[in-house]
């Protein structure tokens, strides 16, 4: 089917198997299009394996707002355990980060959180509709995100709350006691917390992953496993070379996550893809001491979420080059505190680093590439793209059917960048 040698040309190529390009995968053989989803790794192996699992009514407020500038003398030192950075980076990347900052203005926040509370619900929708089509319903888990302050934040926690509610979406105001009679087990350090009742979580956002990648398969689609090399305009589509051969398809569909920006230098596009890394490490639970729910710790910038192999504790944001050396600060930091939440055992495996893919104004890139025919951008989830891959997936696979996406993608066209 996708054999360059053969010359054969199919409708698409999705160059990349996370969550947004089997989704992509998925929504456009839905539409009946023969289609390839090519990743050198198995399905669901990368950002979209070692997130924190949580599908997101709420996040649609991002790093990148107002409140930023009053967080920002904490970070300076370099020492927080929410966001650390690369001095070096910075200057190099002076640009990225002064657009990003620049998008904190309070005019620009609310039309972003427009823009990403039309991609969460319509995303939304979709994964609880897949999640049980792909036979891996028994992995979400409707109990909603429980983010908590260790001191008296009932004012920060009403305001966010109010603003959620201009959106339509439910939270409720939990105080110490509350918590407790919401998480039994944890020790009680939270004063304040604020329960995002419409939110979910799964117990393993790599294997929901492969659940829809083998969907996707079981509807017709092809999963190549395959180390993408350049593509290259080729009559009325694209030559698409891969470590094992090449690959003609009509359309091609971007979605590297964190890897992106590097396949398109080539073609004459620079885009401004930055990521915020991040770290987890997982600990075997104690079968006394269970957990119902992602925790946020507000004040610590970690989470906690209970999975499939154990607690998973998810570490802030690091700035940095995407392949830079690790650095396990961070973790260092919030374990203990953590542990100091809910008792758990000894960790299990290594620390795992990811890269989440931002763009300056914190919204991702979905739609056509402005110069090329048969080229679609669908990239830059930044801390949401587990929760977002499958409507941004299914936006780009109507607009090649000449359908209109279920949600307003005017925000994201990729010609604001590029
Ligand atoms: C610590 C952390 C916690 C997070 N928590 C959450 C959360 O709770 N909820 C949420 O919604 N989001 C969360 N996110 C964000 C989310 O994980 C990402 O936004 C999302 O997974 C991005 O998906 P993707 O499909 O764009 O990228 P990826 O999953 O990274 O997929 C890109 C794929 O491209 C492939 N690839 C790259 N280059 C090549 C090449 N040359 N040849 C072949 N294949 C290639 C890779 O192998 C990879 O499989 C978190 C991220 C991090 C880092």
């Amino acid at each position: 089917m996708s054999d360059g040698t053969t010359g054969k040309q199919i409708d698409v190529a999705v160059l990349g198997a996370g969550i947004v390009g089997v989704s992509a995968g998925i929504a456009a053989r839905q539409r009946g299009l023969s289609v390839v989803v090519i990743d050198r790794r198995e399905p669901g192996s990368e950002t979209s394996y070692g997130n924190a699992g949580i599908l997101s009514s709420g996040s649609i407020l991002p790093l990148n707002k107002p409140s930023l500038w009053s967080a920002l003398p904490g970070y300076l030192a370099n020492t927080s355990a929410a966001l650390r950075w690369d001095p070096l980076w910075v200057m190099r990347n002076l640009d990225w980060v002064v657009r990003f900052l620049g998008n904190t203005v309070p005019s620009r926040t609310r039309p972003r959180a427009a823009a990403l509370h039309g991609l969460i619900g319509a995303s939304l929708k979709l994964h609880r509709e897949w999640i049980v089509k792909a036979n891996a319903a028994q992995r979400i888990r409707e109990t909603g995100w429980l983010k908590a302050w260790r001191n008296d934040a009932t004012e920060a926690a009403k305001q966010e709350q109010a603003f959620l509610a201009e959106f339509g979406i439910k939270s409720e105001l939990l105080d110490r006691q509350a918590i407790s009679a919401l998480e039994p087990d944890i020790v009680p350090v939270y004063k304040t917390g604020l329960l995002h009742t419409q939110t979910a979580s799964v117990d393993s956002p790599g294997a929901v992953t492969k659940a829809y990648a083998r969907m996707f398969s079981a509807a017709g689609g092809e999963v190549r496993q395959s180390e993408i090399k350049t593509i290259e305009p080729q009559g009325d589509g694209w030559r698409i070379v891969v470590g094992d051969g090449a690959v003609s398809a009509r359309h091609v569909v971007v979605a590297l996550g964190p890897w992106s920006a590097d396949i398109l230098r080539p073609l004459g596009y620079r885009v401004p893809l930055a990521v915020e890394r991040g770290y987890h490490l997982e600990f075997t639970p104690n079968p006394a001491r269970s957990l119902q729910r992602p925790i946020h710790d507000a004040e610590g910038g970690f989470l906690m979420t209970p999975m499939e192999n154990g607690i998973r504790v998810t570490s802030g944001v690091e700035l940095t080059d995407r392949d830079a050396p690790s650095s396990f600060a961070q973790l260092d930091m919030v374990v203990p505190m953590a542990r100091g939440v809910v008792e758990f055992g000894s960790a299990v495996g290594e620390p795992w680093r990811g890269a989440r893919p931002t763009l300056p104004d914190s919204l991702p890139v979905i739609g056509k590439a402005p110069r090329h025919q048969g080229l679609w951008l669908a990239f830059g989830n930044q801390h949401i793209g587990f929760t977002t891959g499958p409507a941004t997936g299914s936006a780009i696979a109507a607009m090649i059917a000449g359908e209109a996406p279920s949600f307003d993608v005017a925000p994201f066209a990729p010609s604001r960048y590029i």
